[in-house]
């Protein structure tokens, strides 16, 4: 796989100023994530709400500064931009936010929020500037004459595609979609999933589909990666790792997934995981999961597990993977 975007052991995190914390703490909210995104490929993003994926989605558009790391386009290292040049580059990465309103300005008329991107990145105006945008609303499934409506006038699922036509506009290499179908109903879903699909076969846009919801996301990506307090824990191909999670996390997510074809596939046990996700401004060391874990051994609670390969593709966070001493000589696991 030739990398179209690299991001490389990124951090980010957010100083706390409340009274109840200590002077100078600070939440880690992205932690050392590193994955590629090939061109034409969908990468999909998912954990629970806080496990970071929003930020990592945020730092890659720089619109939060990482503590450390790189986020490389093309080979061009995007963190090491500033002014001018940040701003030339930005139109390559585009982002898809879960409500429209975050791209669409309601007081602005279609042909000036969609052309927005167009006027700002290639000074296009007027007439010019209002043909690619009526290239673009048909490009999304929408009427070319609605150049002059509001985006009330529109239903939810008609504003979602006008925020893509949006990001669109540029002809960017990755876009970014944050929670970009969560808030329309099943049938509207899978509507725009349809037409991201098509626009990734079309265009050979690269995306980046943040979800918490992995049926949505089995229906997109090739790939997916899987986020828990700011580390990721697990990224593969979709078929290996909806088949075979090999994070105990990983598992524990999908076994709340209905399955598509139970006929075909044994109905999982649903795993509920004792407690709640840790304190992230205080997470567990060692492994953060382990509190949780119902294979949690001794080592678990120390030692944080480095990225090991999995059969079938991908890599994995966990001691129950890795070969190391402490498991050499088939130790016996300590179920919780
Ligand atoms: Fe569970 Fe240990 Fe694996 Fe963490 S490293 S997921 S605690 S078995
Ligand atoms: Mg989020």
């Amino acid at each position: 796989m030739t990398a179209l975007l690299e991001v490389e052991d990124l951090s980010v995190s957010f100083p706390l100023q409340r009274g109840l914390f200590r002077r100078g703490a600070r939440l880690r909210a992205v932690d050392g994530v590193s994955f590629e995104v090939a061109a034409g490929e969908i990468l999909g993003l998912v954990g629970e709400s806080g496990s970071g994926k929003s930020t990592t989605g945020r730092a890659l558009m720089r619109l939060v500064e990482p503590d450390s790391g790189a986020v490389r386009l093309r080979g061009t290292e995007l963190t090491a931009l500033g002014g001018r040049e940040l701003r030339r580059h930005r139109r390559h990465i585009q982002m898809v936010f879960q409500d429209p309103y975050s791209s669409l300005d309601p007081s602005m008329v279609v042909a000036e929020s969609v052309g927005e991107p167009l006027e700002v990145h290639e000074g296009l105006r007027g007439k010019v500037r209002d043909e690619r945008v009526r290239d673009l609303l048909v490009r999304v499934g929408l009427s070319p004459r609605h150049l002059e409506r509001y985006p009330y006038e529109f239903s939810g699922g008609q504003r979602q595609r006008l925020a893509i036509a949006r990001a669109l506009a540029v002809d960017p290499d990755v876009v970014i979609c944050d929670e970009a179908v969560s808030a329309l109903d099943v049938s509207t879903q899978n509507q725009i999933i349809n037409l991201l699909e098509e626009l990734r076969a079309e265009l050979g846009t690269s995306y980046l589909f943040i979800s918490h919801d992995l049926s949505v996301v089995r229906q997109l990506a090739q790939r997916v990666a899987v986020m828990y307090l700011g580390r990721l824990v697990e990224e593969g191909p979709s078929q290996r790792l909806y088949a075979h999670p090999a994070h105990p996390y990983t598992e524990a997510l999908l076994s709340a997934v209905p399955v598509p074809n139970p006929g075909v596939q044994r109905r999982r046990e649903r795993i509920v995981l004792p407690g709640d996700p840790p304190d992230p401004t205080d997470p567990p060391g060692g492994c953060t999961f382990h509190p949780r874990c119902p294979y949690a051994m001794d080592v678990c609670r120390s030692v944080v597990p480095e990225p090991t390969p999995v059969d079938g593709g991908g890599t994995v966070r966990c001691h129950l993977h890795t070969s190391g001493p402490v498991l050499a000589g088939g130790s016996v696991l300590e179920l919780r």
